[in-house]
């Protein structure tokens, strides 16, 4: 079952008199459950497809169907409401709140969602113990290393339960060691919680944790295949 269908999809930018194309035909299907990189270098449109994926922008022309849902006839309200309810985003550069410890952080999706706060702390909690946080509960972002502040900018994206997690370029910012403790996080959510993971990266060895791989070259899609390492 395709949870991310994206038929024909164009996206165009005007720079003056010149057109870029950022993404031209590319149409892919992404299975729900599955762990899949989307590999390319710089400029070659992963920003610009995972920001269609993520329902952050909308494609010029073809359509995008998310769990079923047609995209491509949605105001801003439908697809702001989509993108909470569904997907969950993990970035290079962690955006943790500095001023919330590591479980404020992550309580703060539920805060939005009007879970109470008993609930909110319990879940919170277990997910950061699940990825060997339980010590740095009470820490400040400043206070951890860059590899924990990721672990819990994931439980941050995980705590409402999104259908899919999309990760751009998760461990962009850190040393091999934490990056690598950070895809084996990425790979036990994949197995154990079920979530669809979409991973974003210019990294060879990075996009190998995945069980599929998309190579995307100047806004095409030029190579789909399954990866046979297996770390977990
Ligand atoms: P990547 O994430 O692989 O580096 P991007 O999706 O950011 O690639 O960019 C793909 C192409 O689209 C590049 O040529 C880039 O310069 C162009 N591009 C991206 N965003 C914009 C924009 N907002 N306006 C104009 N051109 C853009
Ligand atoms: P790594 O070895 O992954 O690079 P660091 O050297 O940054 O990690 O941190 C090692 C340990 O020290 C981590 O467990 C982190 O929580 C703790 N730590 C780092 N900076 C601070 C700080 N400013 N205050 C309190 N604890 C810190």
């Amino acid at each position: 079952l395709a949870v991310i269908v994206l038929k024909n999809v164009c996206k165009y930018y005007k720079m003056g008199e010149e057109i870029v194309k950022a993404l031209d035909d590319v149409t892919l299907e992404i299975e729900k459950g599955s762990f899949t990189s989307i590999m390319g270098p710089s400029g070659s449109g992963k920003s610009t497809l995972m920001n269609i994926i993520g329902c952050l922008d909308v494609p010029t022309s073809g359509t995008y169907i998310l769990d079923g849902m047609d995209t491509s006839k949605m105001d801003d309200d439908q697809l702001s409401m989509i993108r909470n309810r569904k997907i969950g985003f993990v970035f290079q550069y962690y955006n943790l709140l500095p001023k919330l410890t590591a479980i404020e952080n992550v309580e703060l999706p539920l805060i939005y969602a009007g879970v109470p706060k008993s609930k909110r702390l319990k879940a919170a909690r277990e997910l950061l113990e699940s990825m060997g946080m339980g010590s740095r509960l009470y820490h400040y972002p400043s206070q951890l290393s860059g590899g924990q502040q990721q672990r819990v900018a994931i439980a941050r994206a995980l705590v409402v339960n999104p259908e899919i997690i999309l990760a751009d370029e998760p461990t962009g910012n850190l040393d091999s060691r934490s990056g690598e403790e950070v895809m084996k996080i990425l790979s036990m959510i994949n197995e154990k919680e079920k979530k669809t993971i979409v991973l974003i990266t210019h990294d060879m060895k990075i996009a190998n944790y995945a069980r599929n791989l998309i190579k995307i070259s100047d806004g095409k899609i030029v190579g789909q295949e399954e990866t046979y390492e297996k770390y977990v």
